[in-house]
């Protein structure tokens, strides 16, 4: 691959090509970050979504689910601190009437300078951003975007307005009548749906204090500047788990939910030299401490996953709003107080696509004789869509019938493929580019001795085992 850029190009065709993710109602021309999973993708997304889940669930001790609606009360919004707070500094540039959030345009030109070698230029740049949103100091942003001479990527000029706040909140009408009164919002975030639950999930599940709820769902964010395709999308799916703890023990729960989470991405096979923490200077209005979990993506390390010390921020405001007492009663302490909150959120599409840029590989098979190339994705096999394919080698010869047996046998413990078409050359290479870890291969001495080929994707080693042994030698790689 030549470049990064080119490999994220080649991921998204990919993807397109093979069934994974395509533009949304792209029949009318797509909309603007917004996808579709197609038949592998939806898959993939649920395989992660399911590892996330049975870890956060059911590997910790006292973290149970829940799944709270996207439409929740206006007020919740207002306690929260979005209606006022959830928007980004936000700069127009007046040739082009593009809209860009400050901080990705600062960025997207840091990343620029490191590609020219210039590092300490742009580390340079991007700490005096730090400097000046942690300041809210929007003159200087602006300063700062004009003295650096940044370009508009359309208009390709430097002629930009003021910076101002803009809300990234969608907002919709309940019922019929269209009034101000009726507006609600689509959640940007799934965590308020777990505040305004603490004191049902706590009282109907006896839970102690320190506990968590875990949730899986949409969110909704009018994102000015969409790109990088399923990195940043204005309807993603959020995998957050809110940690009720005594308050003035954050600190050191905040150290365990880094370690704890730095160790889920490392059990996913990618190494540790492809993530990095990204301590935040600028904390958000809720926070007293927040880190980023970013992942060398191949547009460089990006924010994969957020984990916030929230302190008392949304109870108390959700107290104050709704009238109704949040507390929690202690009973080695004897006391009420307000939980404290540690915070891990990961996007759900951005693990997609994390996944998907460690899989991606375009293998060279050239020999002396013959040119020869796989794309292929080296998922683990835990994630990967289909575990294992069974291809009988021709359609007659009562190969197809055995290797329905075997579909049968396997398809109620793991996803099977079964294709009788194509040499099966181009059946492996399919198989290859979908993910999938095995396939078994059914010929005539299969009818002899009841044995198969297995082919191993990442290795192209083929070995021959009893037909009995195919659920074992997949099931103790998916698991
Ligand atoms: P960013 O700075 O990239 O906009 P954020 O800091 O606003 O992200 P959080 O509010 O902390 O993000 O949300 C938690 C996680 O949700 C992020 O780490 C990311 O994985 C995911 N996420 C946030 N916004 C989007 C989006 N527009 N599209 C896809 N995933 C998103």
């Amino acid at each position: 691959m030549a470049n990064d850029v080119q490999k994220l190009q080649a991921i998204i065709s990919h993807c397109k090509e093979y069934g994974f993710i395509f533009p949304s109602s792209e029949i009318y021309d797509g909309l603007s970050a917004v996808y579709d999973y197609g038949q592998y993708g939806s898959e993939l997304k649920k395989n992660i979504r399911d590892y996330w889940w049975e870890s956060m669930t059911r590997l910790h001790d006292n973290i149970v689910g829940i799944d709270a609606a996207i439409f929740m009360h206006p007020t919740t919004w207002k306690a929260s601190g979005h209606v006022d707070n959830f928007s980004d500094p936000m700069i127009d540039n007046k040739d082009s009437q593009k809209r860009y959030r400050v901080d990705h345009l600062i960025e997207a030109y840091a990343d620029e300078l490191e590609a020219e070698g210039k590092k300490e230029e742009a580390d340079a740049l991007l700490s005096a951003m730090d400097r000046l949103l942690a300041a809210s100091d929007f003159q200087g942003l602006k300063k700062l975007i004009e003295e650096k001479k940044i370009k508009c990527g359309i208009s390709g000029t430097s002629n930009w307005s003021d910076v101002r706040q803009f809300n990234l909140m969608f907002s919709t009408q309940l019922g019929s009548v269209t009034d101000e009164a009726n507006e609600i919002f689509l959640r940007p975030e799934t965590a308020q749906g777990i505040f305004v639950n603490f004191q049902n999930v706590q009282k109907t599940g006896r839970m102690k204090i320190p506990f968590g709820i875990a949730q899986v769902g949409k969110a909704f964010r009018n994102e000015i500047v969409a790109r990088q395709f399923i990195f940043r999308m204005r309807e993603f799916e959020q995998m957050e788990m809110q940690y009720f703890i005594k308050p003035g023990s954050q600190k050191e729960w905040y150290e365990y939910w880094k370690k704890d989470r730095m160790q889920w991405h490392l059990s996913l096979g990618i190494p540790l030299e492809k993530y990095r923490f990204h301590d935040h200077v600028k904390l958000a209005h809720y926070a007293d401490a927040a880190t980023d979990i970013e992942y060398e993506f191949p547009m460089g390390f990006k924010e994969v996953e957020g984990i916030h010390s929230r302190t008392d921020f949304d109870l108390k405001n959700h107290q104050e709003y709704s009238r109704k007492k949040l507390t929690y009663f202690d009973t080695e302490l004897n006391q009420h107080y307000l939980p404290y909150v540690i915070e891990t959120s990961i996007g759900l599409d951005r693990t997609v696509l994390m996944i998907l840029s460690e899989a991606y590989l375009e293998e060279d098979l050239s020999t002396t004789e013959k040119k020869d190339s796989r794309v292929i994705l080296k998922f683990p096999p835990k994630l990967a869509p289909v575990k294992l394919a069974i291809l009988p080698l021709i359609k007659k010869d009562g190969l197809p019938e055995i290797a329905r047996e075997i579909l049968g046998a396997c398809r109620a413990h793991f996803r099977c493929f079964y294709e009788e078409k194509d040499t099966i050359g181009k059946r492996y290479r399919r198989m290859d580019a979908i993910g999938t870890p095995f396939c078994v291969t059914v010929d005539h001495q299969s009818r002899e001795d009841q044995t198969v080929t297995i082919r191993y994707r990442d290795s192209m080693n083929q070995e021959r085992i009893p037909i009995t042994r195919i659920r074992e030698i997949v099931e103790k790689e998916i698991f």
